[in-house]
């Protein structure tokens, strides 16, 4: 799908700018764009001021106590997004625990689930580099083997944000492995470009058939439907596999 954008905020999401469901029909009217809409799952749950409440130690206590009004936002959010004609997704958070923060009487009603690794416990500890690569690949991996994922989300960007040389050529290929393995999509992602390592990535997800998908990631209107990052790193991606066939 040419002009498929698989990953779009809207107000349901405490990060989202200057989005509205408005906007965005008009936007993909005018430009032959398709989306999904794919809201924080966590933000459902929570008033503004406790939308990144996941990295609080109290978290599982939170979400027990707001659980109903989550609930019933996801329900009231899966029919306004319904009626806006773009896909209903989510985007998907996982507690370090594994629990997957959604409701199980929902999923049936998605179209696309992106899933996504936002925090990690060991980088707010201060735990050692091993530490922290391990619990990103459980997180990763319980992702992927969930059942419940289509697309794992911006794949790196929590190592990234904590240190861009931790994502070496090793950990990509494991991540490429994997993703195949359990034949969940990969996201390339503009909002927070990692240029080298999804050319990396790509490359080898082109070798091997795992699906790509061109996610916006939206906060503002400026970033939906805007494909010239993914089509670049899709462009230098099949030169470089082009230039090892010679
Ligand atoms: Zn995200
Ligand atoms: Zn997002």
């Amino acid at each position: 799908m040419k002009n498929f954008d698989s990953h779009v905020h809207t107000p349901y999401s405490a990060c989202c700018e200057d989005i509205t469901l408005e906007k965005l029909r008009r936007k993909a009217d005018r430009k032959n764009i398709t989306y999904a809409i794919t809201d924080h799952s966590t933000h459902m749950y929570f008033p503004r001021d406790l939308a990144w409440s996941i990295t609080r130690e109290d978290f599982k206590e939170l979400l027990e106590r707001y659980h109903e009004e989550g609930r019933r936002r996801i329900e009231k959010y899966i029919k306004e997004i319904r009626k806006s004609g773009a896909l209903v997704g989510i985007e998907l958070d996982i507690y370090s625990d594994e629990t997957l923060i959604f409701e199980d009487e929902f999923w049936k009603e998605l179209d696309l689930v992106i899933g996504a690794v936002h925090f990690l416990s060991s980088i707010q500890k201060k735990r050692p580099r091993i530490e922290i690569i391990n619990e990103f690949k459980r997180l990763t991996l319980a992702l992927f083997s969930s059942g419940r994922i289509d697309v794992l989300a911006h794949p790196f960007r929590c190592l990234m944000h904590w240190n861009e040389k931790v994502v070496d050529t090793a950990l990509i290929e494991w991540l490429v492995d994997n993703a195949e393995y359990f034949n969940v999509a990969l996201e390339i992602n503009s909002h927070y470009p990692f240029m080298e390592a999804d050319i990396f990535m790509s490359k080898l997800a082109l070798s091997k058939g795992v699906c790509l998908f061109k996610a916006s990631d939206a906060h503002r209107m400026s970033e939906f439907g805007e494909f010239s990052y993914h089509e670049t790193v899709i462009q230098k991606a099949r030169e470089i596999i082009a230039g090892d066939q010679e």
